[in-house]
């Protein structure tokens, strides 16, 4: 899977649509202090299904709507597209929208999906703690993490977490169907 590009309008200090290209191994975003870079990251994470409101640097969800400047007015929807070629070659375009208002609303294609559909473009790693993105500061959270936090950190980058909580999810079905068994041979039992 690679990436092509990435469009944002609307959010946060991206009043104007404003596409970055991102068809390259390693990529250096650099600007003044306060120019917007983290809020680049802070879109692709949004987009990807982040619901914290700290790692998202906001109070309200709708502080992601740009809010306007000299030369620009606010805007009352936000808009964040990735643009990527899939395992199989296929151009696939992900994309989130917030209207002021109104909820989130995740696409792929033209195609209006819930987060789990979007997320499941991706195969591994991207989940609501992907390890993907690495934030300012999480390195040093990492260093310092107990060796039972590095665990989860392992188990959640490595997908297998998603898979535990599958498996837990099947273990609860399956103890509601012996119940319900247990519960059918009585009435047998009655019956009888
Ligand atoms: P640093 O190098 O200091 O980490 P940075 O380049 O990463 O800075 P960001 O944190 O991405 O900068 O951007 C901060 C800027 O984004 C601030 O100027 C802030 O006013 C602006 N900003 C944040 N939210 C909005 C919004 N909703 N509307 C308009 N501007 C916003």
């Amino acid at each position: 899977m690679r990436l092509l590009s990435l469009e944002i309008e609307g959010f946060k200090s991206f009043g104007r649509r404003t596409v970055f290209n991102l068809d390259k191994n390693i990529i250096a975003i650099i600007g003044p202090n306060g120019s917007g870079k983290s809020n680049i990251v802070d879109a692709i994470r949004w987009l990807l299904g982040e619901q914290s409101q700290k790692q998202m640097r906001i109070s309200e969800k709708t502080d992601i709507l740009f809010s306007g400047s000299n030369n620009l007015n606010s805007s009352n929807e936000a808009r964040v597209s990735l643009i990527l070629v899939n395992d199989d070659n296929k151009t696939v375009k992900i994309s989130k929208t917030l209207e002021r208002n109104s909820y989130n609303k995740y696409y792929v294609d033209s195609k209006q999906v819930t987060l789990k559909e979007l997320q499941s473009v991706f195969d591994t790693g991207i989940g609501k703690n992907f390890y993907s993105i690495i934030g300012q500061g999480q390195i040093g959270e990492i260093v310092n993490a107990s060796p039972e936090d590095i665990r989860n950190i392992v188990l959640d980058a490595s997908n297998i977490a998603n898979y535990l909580e599958k498996k837990e999810n099947s273990l609860r079905l399956l103890e509601k169907a012996n119940v319900n068994l247990e519960r059918i041979n009585d009435v047998l039992f009655i019956v009888d």
